[in-house]
């Protein structure tokens, strides 16, 4: 530990358990927040502390929002007889932003990981299977192509084709190991376009 004032070390501790922000650059962003005006500060810490008292799960989708429902959720215009399944939030923008699906969605919050002791009641999978009505036709599985993401897409297969609904999985675009968030909006559309009936 560097021989800084105590509240500077603090500073520098707390931004290096943010993702991708080593040592450097936590110690970066500290004296630049020193440096910063006092009510720029307040302003973000503030920011902070909203995001995170109003920002809740879409208690349709699991999305993030700050109302009841999200606001794809809330919109009329979606196709209800598609819903995309997808682990995260972020896997919702990222989709979104190839404004090529017009259905709904359902965040997981997870993937299935026996290794890490996640069963499927640890994640959003009954959420879904209880919105499964006679309007959705087609359960879009957009899990990332990892051993958790496919073997979380499998498992959900197995509880939704009974019903009768098709069940599809986003085609290999999107490289194994990858990340649906990280992927460009080419790939992506590929993906969706290239989905194979499970
Ligand atoms: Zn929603």
């Amino acid at each position: 530990m560097e021989q800084y004032a105590t509240p500077i070390n603090q500073l520098i501790e707390e931004l290096s358990r943010l993702p991708g922000v080593g040592r450097k650059t936590a110690q970066r962003l500290a004296f630049h927040i020193i440096e910063m005006k006092n009510e720029q500060v307040i302003k973000l810490a503030q920011s902070i502390v909203d995001a995170k008292k109003m920002i809740r799960f879409c208690s349709i989708c699991g999305n993030l929002t700050d109302q009841e429902t999200c606001n794809i959720c809330q919109r009329e215009n979606r196709d209800p007889s598609m819903i995309c399944v997808v682990e995260d939030a972020r896997d919702v923008a990222a989709m979104e932003r190839t404004k090529e699906f017009k259905g709904f969605y359902h965040v997981l919050h997870g993937t299935i990981s026996p290794m890490e002791g996640i069963g499927p009641d640890d994640i959003n999978i009954k959420g879904l299977l209880s919105r499964l009505d006679e309007n959705v036709q087609e359960v879009i599985l957009a899990t990332n192509p990892t051993i958790e993401g496919e073997a979380t897409a499998m498992y959900i297969a197995r509880m939704v084709k009974p019903l009768g609904i098709a069940v599809s999985r986003i085609a290999h675009g999107i490289p194994i190991g990858g990340d649906i968030e990280y992927a460009d909006e080419v790939t992506l559309v590929k993906a969706l376009e290239g989905r194979k009936t499970l």
